[in-house]
């Protein structure tokens, strides 16, 4: 609906002064790894980077169009190549979460060696398809590719000043800690149903995740069945899009955990993440939605519209795990179609040297 901007956020908590402070308290899961599993993984990044760094050149230098014209040596998309010194997490001796499953659990020095180069292959392929696909919907730079999602999820807790009174209730957050230069997508509500937005995430594989209210989903539900099966994880955005607070505890449990049973029957699985309309929530809506199973309340730190973004932070930037919203809007509600504000939000996404994650891979 229209109205849920950056700006609101949730009861307990204000935009003013928030700053920082949500960021202070990043923590790395599993810091302390064996060696073993960091010495596969500094090889793992060095091979990456490699292959990468072949894989992305891009195909644009014979290119006659002049907006390729005005990019003069445009970088390859590779970890190193953009205009700023490579961040640190970005480094040989600090590499990518996660690794190949099969790498590593395999004994012997061939196994692994055999298993890296098939992963290594895959990227390499799947980022040669992203440069052809940018180009085809018109994007101004290929997106970067994500590292490999981590192997044991972050512990994810409240953003300060977004508490309720009640412990242990689901937590609310805007951004997913973490060091990686990734940033995750999410679309809400439901109302514009444009199958091009389909066909051009595919083709990029940008992965993204759908915060869905049944009002405006019921028009068709088979639209969000075919995104569920391209890969897409459909969470819960509430029946009717109610502004939470102002509801009983009966009455939000209704708008919650109707949803959440109506997802598990259109689409087979109950949502884990619920997403309260408009930002706003008070402890009520936080013990409804984990009554019916919500493991985690995302916000959002960033919105996407077709020309602009709003920021939630006061250094109008993105930062590692930050959630960008946008929604599932037309040309009679913005100024564009969802393929106008995915090439918006990409270049913005790109142009600071994130890559998109999943957001499934880490909450
Ligand atoms: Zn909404």
């Amino acid at each position: 609906m229209k109205g849920t901007g950056a700006g609101r956020v949730g009861a307990a908590g204000g935009t003013e002064g928030a700053g920082e402070a949500g960021r202070a308290r990043v923590t790395r899961a599993g810091a302390g790894r064996r060696t073993g599993v960091v010495r596969a993984r500094i090889a793992l990044a060095a091979v990456l980077t490699a292959a990468l760094a072949s894989a992305c050149s891009g195909p644009s230098s014979s290119d006659a169009d002049g907006a390729a014209a005005k990019r003069p040596a445009e970088p390859a998309h590779g970890k190193q190549a953009h205009g700023k010194p490579a961040p640190a997490n970005a480094a040989p001796g600090k590499p990518a979460q996660g690794q190949p499953k099969a790498a590593g659990a395999r004994a012997g020095e061939k196994g692994t060696a055999g298993a890296l180069a098939a992963y290594v292959e895959r990227v390499r392929k799947s980022q040669a398809a992203r440069v052809a696909a940018a180009k085809k919907w018109g994007l101004a730079k290929t997106p970067l590719p994500a590292p490999p999602p981590p192997t044991v999820k972050p512990k994810i807790n409240t953003r300060k000043g977004f508490e309720t009174d009640g412990e242990g209730l689901p937590p609310v957050f805007t951004t997913v800690p973490t060091k990686e230069k990734i940033v995750f997508l999410t679309i809400d509500d439901g109302a514009e149903k444009d199958p091009e937005l389909l066909r051009m995430m595919s083709d990029l594989q940008i992965p993204y995740s759908a915060f869905l209210s049944d009002y405006l989903v019921k028009e068709d539900y088979g639209y969000f069945k075919k995104m569920q099966d391209s890969g897409v994880s459909l969470h819960n955005h509430t029946l009717n899009h109610r502004y939470m607070p102002g509801l009983s505890y009966a009455q939000q449990k209704h708008e919650i955990c109707d949803q959440q049973a109506n997802l598990e029957k259109r689409y087979g699985k109950r949502p884990p993440l619920f997403r309260p309309p408009y930002g706003n929530y008070n402890e009520d809506t936080l013990r409804a939605a984990q009554s019916c199973g919500v493991k985690a309340v995302p916000l959002w730190a960033a919105e996407a519209f077709p020309d602009r973004m709003e920021w939630r932070e006061w250094d109008r930037d993105l930062h590692p795990g930050d959630i960008v919203l946008t929604h599932f809007r037309g040309k009679e509600d913005w100024k564009g179609t969802m393929p106008d504000m995915i090439r918006r939000v990409m270049k913005t996404i790109t142009d600071k040297g994130y890559a998109v994650a999943k957001l499934e891979d880490y909450v």
